[in-house]
């Protein structure tokens, strides 16, 4: 009998501090002594990510290139591109991986000024952490080579 007693006094205390405390709120007086949360933004490779909602990730990918030539796309040079895209002048765009549904956001060191872009296309050996970046020319895809990048990928929201 004692014991609860004293649990129920506790319990009393209790209640009337989260009162005192809800009440000073409600006055709107300030219980976080004047701190201010400090803001950060994110400005890497010159784009503001903070400025979009959903979360990106960084990924370690083999980003190599291609073109719409046959030589790239052997029988599948048709301009058009797995998700029927048909590729316009200045289109840029990634084949990946089908785990990255299309239209899924990329920003690949290098590419399009680092700026984002979005996966629009398959290939055959374009599987699991690997990119294959769409170029206009042989030579420019020839000239990007194979390059091991840190590859910001935009996590699906939907
Ligand atoms: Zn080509």
């Amino acid at each position: 009998m004692k014991i609860i007693m004293k649990k129920n006094c506790i319990l009393i205390v209790l209640l009337i501090t989260a009162n005192i405390i809800v009440g000073l709120s409600v006055l709107g007086v300030d219980l976080s002594h004047g701190k201010v949360p400090l803001l950060s933004t994110t400005t890497d490779y010159n784009y503001n990510l903070a400025n979009n909602d959903g979360q990106w990730q960084t990924v370690r990918m083999r980003v190599t290139a291609y073109c719409g030539c046959p030589k790239c796309c052997g029988h599948f040079s048709d301009g058009i591109t797995a998700n029927n895209h048909k590729i316009e002048h200045g289109d840029v765009f990634a084949a990946a991986d089908k785990k990255y549904a299309f239209m899924t956001e990329l920003i690949v060191p290098g590419y399009n000024n680092s700026q984002p872009i979005k996966v629009m296309d398959r290939g055959g050996a374009i599987k699991g952490e690997k990119l294959d970046l769409f170029f206009h020319t042989h030579e420019q895809a020839l000239a990007w080579g194979v390059q091991y990048l840190d590859v910001k990928i935009r996590k699906n929201t939907n």
